[in-house]
Formats: C-alpha cells, sequence, structure tokens
C-alpha cells in the first residue's frame, strides 16, 4: 500500500516508526498509509526550517512574494488534481473542493502583497531631528496545525502568509487526508521555493507535542476542534510561544417572521448540508423566531431536502458526500438518536441512507430535528455532520440570548427584511463573523477569520492582516545623527515634545 511520508528539506522521506489507514469515506476502504512521525523526524524538520531561516529572512520581501506569484499559477493549472486528492481521502465532491481550493488560493494571492505589507509606518521628526519607525519582522520558526476538512485551504491560510513574511515553516496536516498538503509543498519547491522554508511532517499527538515544545518553534497556528485547541494554546504558551488557535462551532440563524423563507431555505440547504456539515461555519441551527415562521420553514425545508444527493465524490452532480471516518458516522447518529430519546422531533432522518454502490461508505443523509432545546446534546455539542436542528423561539432577544449563551461563537446570521433588526444584531451578538441574509459569512482573504468565545483562543484571528500580525514582531527604532559628534552633551530628564 503507499505510504504518504513527509516533506523535509525539500525532499519526500517515508520515514515512518508507525503508519494508519488512509481511508476512502466513499468506499470505506483503506487505500493508502500514512506516516505517523516519530519525535525526532519532527525535530529533523524543525532543523531545516531553522537553518533555512536567516537567508530567506534577509531575501527581499518582492522576491518572496514573486515566489507565491508562481505558486498561485500552478495551484491553478493543477486544481483538478488537488480536488481529486481531497475527493479521495475526504470525500468532497469535486465543485466543493475546487470552492475550499479557490478560497485557499484567495490567500495565496493575498500573499503576493507582502512588500505593500511590510513596509511598516515611519514618522519623521518625532522629537528635533529624530525621526521613528517600526519594522515588521519575521519570528523565525513558525508550525502549523491543521483539521481534516479543509486539507487544502486551512494550510493554505498559514503557510504562505507565514513564509512571504520571512518566515519558515513546518506543517503537520490531519492525518485522516494528508496527500494534499504534500502536494502542496511540492508545487511551492517547483514555483521556487528553497528546500527547508516548507517542510511538511505527517503525525499524531506526537508530533504536535513535539512542535509545542520545541524551543526553536517561535509561533504555532492551530485549526481544529476545541479540546485540542485549547490544549494546544495552553501547551504552546507555556513554553513561550505565540499561538493562535481556532477550535470548533455551532453556527445559529435566525429566521425572523419577516424573513423571505424561499431565500432562507435556498441559504440553509447549502450552509447546513454542503460538505456534510463538516465545515467550522456550517449552519446548524435554525432559530425560528415565532411558531408560524417555523411551520412554514419546516415545510419548505423538508420539500427541499428531497431532492439532496448524497453520493461519492465521482459523481459531480452529487450534494455532499461522506463523513470523514466510520467512527464520526457513528457518532453523527449517535447526535440523532439522542435527540429523539431527549424529546425533539425527527423530522428528515438521515441515518443510513442508502447509496448505491457504495454500500461500505460512511454516508450520512440530510437530517432535520425539530423541537431541539437549550441542554439537549444535539443543541449543546458539536455535531460537525449533516444535520439542522429546528429551535423555535418566542422573541428575537430570546432567539439572542441562547446565541450569546452559547459557549461557541464562530459564525452566525439573521434572515430578515428590517434593517434595524439587522443592525441590533450585528451590534450585540457574542460571535465573531456575522452574516445578514449571508449563510456562510466567511471572511474574504483581506479581512480576518476568527470566532469569539470557546472558538478562538488568542487574540488575532487567521490570515488576512492578522495573520500578518501574527506572523511578524514589530520593531521600533529611534534614530538621531548628532550634527557633531557628543556636543549637545548628556539629558537626564525622560525626552519628551
Ligand atoms: P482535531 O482537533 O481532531 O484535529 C486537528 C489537528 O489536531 C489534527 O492535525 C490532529 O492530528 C491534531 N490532534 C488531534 N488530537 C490531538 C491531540 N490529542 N493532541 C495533539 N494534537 C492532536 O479536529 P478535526 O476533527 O481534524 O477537525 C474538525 C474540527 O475542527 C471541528 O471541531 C471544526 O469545527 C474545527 N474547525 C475549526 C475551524 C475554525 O476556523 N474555527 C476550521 C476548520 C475546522
Amino acid at each position: 500500500m503507499k505510504i504518504v511520508g513527509h516533506y523535509i528539506n525539500g525532499q519526500v522521506s517515508e520515514a515512518a516508526e508507525r503508519t494508519q489507514d488512509v481511508f476512502n469515506p466513499a468506499t470505506g476502504e483503506a487505500t493508502k498509509q500514512v506516516a505517523i512521525a516519530a519525535k525526532e523526524t519532527v525535530e529533523e524538520a524543525i532543523a531545516a526550517a531553522q537553518a533555512a531561516f536567516p537567508a530567506w529572512r534577509n531575501t527581499p520581501p518582492a522576491k518572496r512574494a514573486k515566489v507565491m506569484f508562481k505558486f498561485k499559477q500552478l495551484l491553478e493549472e493543477n486544481a483538478e488534481q488537488i480536488c481529486a486528492m481531497i475527493g479521495e481521502e475526504h470525500g468532497k465532491i469535486s465543485h466543493d473542493a475546487m470552492g475550499e481550493l479557490t478560497r485557499g488560493i484567495e490567500n495565496v494571492d493575498f500573499a503576493c502583497y507582502a512588500p505593500q505589507m511590510l513596509k511598516g509606518e515611519h514618522s519623521r521628526n518625532v522629537g528635533p531631528n529624530i525621526d521613528s519607525w517600526s519594522e515588521m519582522q519575521p519570528l523565525g520558526v513558525v508550525a502549523g496545525i491543521t483539521p481534516f476538512n479543509f486539507p487544502a485551504m486551512v494550510p493554505l491560510w498559514m503557510f504562505p502568509l507565514a513564509i512571504v513574511c520571512g518566515n519558515t515553516f513546518v506543517l503537520k496536516p490531519s492525518e485522516r487526508d494528508p496527500s494534499a498538503a504534500i502536494y502542496l509543498a511540492q508545487l511551492l519547491q517547483e514555483a521556487g521555493l528553497p528546500d527547508g522554508v516548507l517542510n511538511v511532517v505527517n503525525g499524531d499527538k506526537v508530533a504536535v507535542d513535539t512542535l509545542l515544545t520545541a524551543p526553536e518553534v517561535q509561533a504555532v497556528s492551530f485549526v481544529g476542534s476545541t479540546p485540542i485547541a485549547e490544549y494546544v494554546y495552553s501547551t504552546a504558551s507555556a513554553h513561550g510561544k505565540r499561538c493562535q488557535a481556532l477550535g470548533g462551532a455551532k453556527n445559529h440563524a435566525i429566521i425572523m417572521p419577516d424573513a423571505d423563507i424561499d431565500n432562507a431555505v435556498a441559504a440553509l440547504t447549502g450552509a447546513a448540508f454542503g460538505s456534510s456539515g463538516e465545515r467550522c461555519m456550517a449552519l446548524s441551527v435554525a432559530v425560528c423566531v415565532g411558531d408560524e415562521a417555523a411551520d412554514t420553514f419546516i415545510e419548505k425545508m423538508s420539500g427541499e431536502m428531497q431532492k439532496l444527493k448524497v453520493g461519492a465524490y465521482t459523481d459531480s452532480s452529487n450534494d455532499f458526500g461522506p463523513v470523514i471516518t466510520e467512527a464520526h458516522m457513528n457518532k453523527v447518529n449517535g447526535y440523532i438518536a439522542s435527540a429523539e430519546e431527549q424529546g425533539a422531533t425527527i423530522v428528515v432522518d438521515g441515518r443510513d441512507p442508502q447509496v448505491k454502490g457504495y454500500e461500505n461508505g460512511f454516508f450520512v443523509g440530510g437530517t432535520l430535528i425539530d423541537n431541539v432545546k437549550q441542554g439537549m446534546t444535539c443543541y449543546e455539542e458539536e455535531i460537525f455532520g449533516p444535520v439542522l436542528l429546528v429551535v423555535r423561539a418566542k422573541s428575537m432577544e430570546e432567539a439572542m440570548q441562547m446565541i450569546n449563551d452559547h459557549e461557541y461563537g464562530n459564525g452566525t446570521c439573521i434572515f430578515t427584511r428590517d434593517g434595524e433588526a439587522a443592525r441590533y444584531f450585528s451590534d450585540n451578538i457574542l460571535v465573531g463573523m456575522v452574516g445578514i441574509n449571508v449563510p456562510l459569512p466567511v471572511p474574504v482573504a483581506y479581512h480576518s477569520f476568527g470566532g469569539w468565545k470557546r472558538s478562538l483562543f488568542g487574540c488575532l484571528s487567521a490570515y488576512g492582516p492578522d495573520g500578518v500580525r501574527f506572523y511578524t514582531n514589530r520593531k521600533t527604532i529611534t534614530q538621531r545623527w548628532p550634527s557633531s559628534g557628543v556636543r549637545e552633551g548628556a539629558q537626564f530628564s525622560f525626552p519628551s515634545n
């Protein structure tokens, strides 16, 4: 069986004390194995990144950006191959994989602006004949740890920007769908990146812990589930590293009584079931204000759901594919069962869908559950499957309170025709990314992406302007050149204007 290895110092290596199966989730078969790095292998990658840092740091930003321009071109030329890798290991349908890759490429676009972003700030004459400026210097070796659900996009949130800012990078992708990350690294090398600037190690907790504790690693970007995000943040911080750790989500959409329900149903069909609900921005809870809105929404949504097509990534007419593993399929089915046991109403039951020719695949069909209440397991926890919950609220205030009380604060949206209500909502809701009649308010690459509460540990969001701040150290230099030697003498008072 093929082994997906590591990419260290410009070379693919299969060094592995251990390996783990990689599945095609549509067929349920293990199709390859992934190398699980030992501590020494990760240390080798860190050493390669450390050795590459001095020269890369001093490479002019415009030259670094040139590599990114070429990388973008190679990503576009090889898009189909990348999407096929994503489909085979993640199960995502090709149109969805292309959407993910396109959002990733937009981050490479943003990275091409590096010379502009790294110009810093300059003030002339902050005092008599004294100039002051701030530079954005690279940190050194930076690590990225990424989840399974966006095997190309989330790595592309991180390493292009970190690298263009002058850092070197060690990426630890998800061991469940590792191929795309290795291929991205090879394309970047083809684009002209010197060896050692980007390294990819596959692995599990051993690899992550090595990155979190290595003294050479200056900063860690993490995206994954909340318990691991919290662990990564606290461990990296305890070891003196800068850390941003993005976690899980439970994104609510409020459907107001005046909303265009057809529009809300169309928007939520994609946002709840697209990518099998395995998106941190998936809208998994519809909070309908008033029974009339709820009844109309449920009637129209259950009708729309009859058209949903679940199947393998190879057929682009499918709407969404399987979930990632058999264990995850069982977990999602378990949440549906728990909802029923705890008094909710299963309106559309997606358990055990029949997908012809893929009987052993990890499929869950679109599921709609009504009468969900706070405190139910399916409401409190992130399901990460194609399951849409409906909660009935009496007022907008009650609906907003529910969202504000939830432990997660990644994304949310409101469907309404009332501008004042929408403005009040966006102003007062305790969530990082807000949509108004927009179901998946994922910020574009020149903004930044981040949730609130337990959806993000750390104070800077991912990519965009926050990404530049995260991957650079500010240095402020104040300079004076006396006209002749030391003739002005010493000054003992605190300098001021
Ligand atoms: P995960 O937390 O299981 O894994 C993420 C990464 O952490 C992987 O690289 C994995 O190898 C590593 N890891 C797993 N267990 C570990 C441990 N015990 N110690 C150290 N490292 C460990 O997440 P996942 O299942 O791959 O991804 C799905 C989760 O990611 C969901 O909760 C989803 O909401 C979240 N997510 C969040 C965002 C965001 O931007 N907030 C984006 C995508 C996904």
